[in-house]
């Protein structure tokens, strides 16, 4: 019997609906073309949930993506909301629903199409094949540690990692290594932080598992340097929370537009996927935005969550060769277009592409 699964589809808000009708008909073609089925489960998040129910996150979604297989997310906020108090922000919403799902790994692929190779603010010699994945702890470190406390002359955070929290996510990046070109990174201060000491120690147990794959370590000053100076030597850079958050970002960079690039959180259960960008108000309703973060977080979804790799292999494929013939939605117009269309024609050529 072909297989079938429960997705859980949040829209949000901005170009968040655009981007999702995207993914959805990419997703629905792929899966007929590769026998199995997929069941969407709308549910309300943000903006629209806070308008809806008056809540940015309501209990009605935090048990529906729980009985979900994956969850599938566009983006929230908006400036029709940033005057709300924090508590009922569309942001607050999404960091809630994150906690809610357990999902402490965050991944985070940085790849440089070559046919969008002058997009990249760098040379193209340096970015040309680029291609790394971030995994990020997510929900340990110093943005969680306690104690933590503003006073009137000093304020302090707590920088804490536990043997269980390094353990699981140095397992999450020796697991995908072992998918890709099978070396890890591991980012840290062990120079100066007994934290990160810690960390590194508990890394190098973590791989006595996986002697398939090269571990090193590298400080993460060293690392925000060694990504624009040689971005190609990395292949997984594992790293803790706060490193992690600003070294994704700097990677992220290298393919040249936030429109391109997409994201998975998991964890112990349901995943969420993601592009990186936000609601881009600035745009949304236009029909321009580019589909393309989200259609990749939808390949990322079909390959993490439900296994389905040779329909997420498809996907990737899809998106490359639409950018090889010259399509480009207008973030991207600028580089090599032949045609600049819009956010739906974008998906329907995936889909098209996908179904041959
Ligand atoms: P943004 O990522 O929404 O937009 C930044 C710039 O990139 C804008 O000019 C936008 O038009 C452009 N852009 C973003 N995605 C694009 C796409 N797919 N195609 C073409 N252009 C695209 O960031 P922002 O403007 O700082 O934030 C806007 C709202 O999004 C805020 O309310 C913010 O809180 C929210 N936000 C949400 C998420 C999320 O839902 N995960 C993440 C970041 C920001």
């Amino acid at each position: 019997m072909a297989n079938s699964y429960k997705i859980g589809v949040i829209r949000g808000d901005g170009i968040g609906p655009e981007i999702i009708d995207e993914a959805i008909k990419v997703l629905d073609a792929v899966s007929v073309k590769e026998g199995f089925t997929l069941k969407y489960e709308e549910m309300l998040l943000g903006g629209v949930a806070i308008d809806e129910t008056g809540v940015p996150l309501p209990d009605e979604t935090i048990n529906g993506v729980k009985k979900c297989d994956a969850v599938l997310f566009g983006a929230i906020g908006g400036p029709k909301w940033d005057t709300l108090p924090r508590e009922l922000r569309p942001e607050t919403g999404l960091l809630g629903l994150r906690k809610e799902m357990g999902t402490f790994a965050n991944l985070r692929p940085a790849m440089v199409y070559d046919e969008l190779i002058n997009a990249s603010t760098l040379k193209s010699e340096v970015v040309k094949g680029v291609d790394i994945m971030v995994v990020r702890e997510l929900t340990g470190g110093i943005y969680f540690g306690q104690p933590r406390e503003l006073l009137e002359d000093c304020a302090y955070n707590t920088m804490i990692y536990t043997r269980q929290e390094v353990e699981r996510i140095a397992k999450v990046a020796f697991e995908i290594a072992m998918k890709r070109n099978k070396r890890v990174c591991s980012v840290d201060k062990a120079n100066v932080l007994e934290v990160s000491q810690f960390w590194r120690d508990i890394v190098i147990e973590v791989a006595k598992a996986y002697p398939e794959v090269e571990l090193s370590h590298m400080y993460v000053d060293n690392t925000a340097m060694q990504l624009i100076r040689e971005p190609k030597q990395f292949d997984v850079i594992l790293t803790g929370n706060i490193f992690g958050d600003i070294l994704s970002d700097a990677a992220s960079m290298l393919s040249g537009s936030i429109g391109l690039l997409p994201s998975a959180s998991i964890g112990e259960g349901v995943g969420l996927y993601e592009p990186i960008h936000g609601s881009a108000p600035d745009i949304a309703g236009q029909g321009i935005a580019n589909p393309l973060a989200t259609i990749s977080s939808a390949s990322m979804m079909l390959r993490y969550a439900l296994k389905e790799e040779s329909a997420a292999d498809k996907i990737d494929k899809a998106i490359k060769q639409i950018l090889a013939e010259g399509y480009r939605t207008g973030d991207i117009g600028n580089y090599d277009a032949k045609e600049i269309c819009t956010c739906s024609k974008m998906g329907n050529l995936i889909a098209d592409y996908v179904s041959k």
